[in-house]
């Protein structure tokens, strides 16, 4: 049991399926509430008089004093790369001096750079590094991160990262939800063959994966230069007769027709969508998906070329944002860093950017009913802010107030 009382605000949006339009923009916000939680969940929200009259066994509760703090649904993370290895730490600066992404990836660096370290790795470096910046989102008030592989692009390697995953899973307590990308890049050995590629990620990989159940999503790297709708199609629906549900990088460069496969697949996200094309923005509203937009690596790519968020909020598609925690384009787990990106880069609301990374997140990870609110019911997964209300956490956008991260019930991590 804990008690969590008399705190200054207590944000959330409400239900189980995710927001778009308007609707994205329309938090409830509490004062002077406290939050009773029993074992995993939240079993009660109330002023602490209430609390204490229907519950009067929380009287003998430990307790964290909220006079001071605001509530918020703890942070979902639904798009990282996390098992990695190695750094780029050359690449950016050679951005700054005008190379692009592509040359870079052509001369053999990009994702190929990181592929090799991934390869080398012994599984238990593998899972150290993904325990380590598993861990360190915690600071940042996050209490689910997806995490993908995509950097092994091999049978044997695939499945490595996809097991430092479940192994990292063993020793952090947020919860992290694998997703299978071999389709991330075709390996150096596959470069003059990729119909031989992609039969063995449709033949091997995702039957091997599957069965293992070591993953819940596929995701494929849809785009020009990279993966073709048509093959990303395959890919996808290949992965949903085994049981792996679609999520896509989706129209990150060039428009490249993958909101549309998106769309057409249903998937539950579709992500980037720097260039989406209007027919896919329609087929992506049709099925309900949601845009994961990711700011952070819009600025670290140095990209002049943003989400149109207004065009998505027109079309009723709910948005996410994600950190795309990843070695070259976005070398960071700050999730609130992010959020704040998704408001001062992309021009979304407060209210909306912190939809985003609670209700919509999880929603993206098929999630929502369990996680991404403050409700009585869902499991107590929550973020404690040291601020009077919740616009400073983007009002001081250079500021980490975090106090408490709480996972499950348990206090995860605490500000000393
Ligand atoms: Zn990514």
């Amino acid at each position: 049991m804990l008690l969590i009382q008399d705190l200054a605000q207590l944000v959330t949006h409400k239900g189980t399926a995710a927001a778009g339009g308007e609707t994205q923009d329309q938090l409830t916000v509490l004062e002077g509430r406290s939050i009773l939680i029993k074992g995993e969940k939240i079993a009660a929200i109330g002023t602490t008089e209430t609390l204490l009259k229907r519950h009067p066994e929380a009287k003998r509760a430990p307790k964290i004093q909220g006079k001071k703090l605001i509530a918020l649904p703890g942070l979902v993370d639904p798009h990282t790369h996390l098992p990695w290895m190695g750094n780029r730490r050359q690449e950016f600066n050679l951005r700054l001096r005008g190379v692009t992404y592509v040359d870079i990836a052509k001369k053999g660096g990009g994702i190929l750079n990181t592929l090799q370290a991934v390869r080398e790795a012994t599984p238990k470096a593998l899972t150290r590094a993904t325990v380590d910046r598993a861990l360190s989102c915690l600071q940042y008030g996050v209490t689910t991160v997806e995490a993908k592989s995509g950097y092994g692009l091999s049978l044997k390697d695939e499945i490595k990262q996809l097991e430092a995953i479940r192994d990292a899973q063993a020793e952090v307590p947020l919860r992290l939800v694998p997703t299978l990308l071999a389709a991330h890049e075709l390996p150096p050995e596959y470069r003059t063959d990729r119909r031989a590629f992609i039969d063995l990620i449709v033949r091997s990989i995702i039957p091997e994966v599957s069965s293992r159940k070591l993953a819940a999503f596929c995701d494929v790297f849809c785009e020009k230069g990279f993966f073709s709708p048509e093959e990303a199609f395959r890919i996808l629906q290949a992965a949903g007769r085994h049981g792996l549900k679609p999520r896509l990088h989706a129209d990150e460069f060039v428009s490249s027709g993958a909101a549309e496969v998106a769309g057409h697949l249903r998937a539950l996200s579709a992500d980037h969508l720097n260039f989406p094309s209007d027919a896919g923005l329609r087929a992506m509203a049709k099925a309900g998906t949601v845009a994961v937009l990711l700011p952070g690596a819009s600025m670290f790519l140095l990209h002049r070329h943003h989400p149109n968020v207004s065009d998505l909020r027109k079309h009723g598609i709910p948005m996410a944002i994600g950190t795309d925690a990843n070695p070259g384009s976005s070398p960071t787990t700050n999730l609130l860093l992010v959020m704040r990106l998704g408001s001062f880069l992309y021009g979304m609301s407060a209210e909306a950017a912190i939809t985003a990374v609670t209700l919509n997140a999880a929603a993206s990870l098929n999630l929502a009913g369990e996680t991404g609110t403050l409700e009585t019911g869902k499991l107590a997964d929550l973020s404690l802010w040291a601020v009077p209300h919740y616009l400073d956490l983007f009002y001081h956008y250079g500021d980490n107030p975090l106090a408490y991260t709480i996972c499950r019930g348990k206090v995860a991590f605490q500000k000393r």
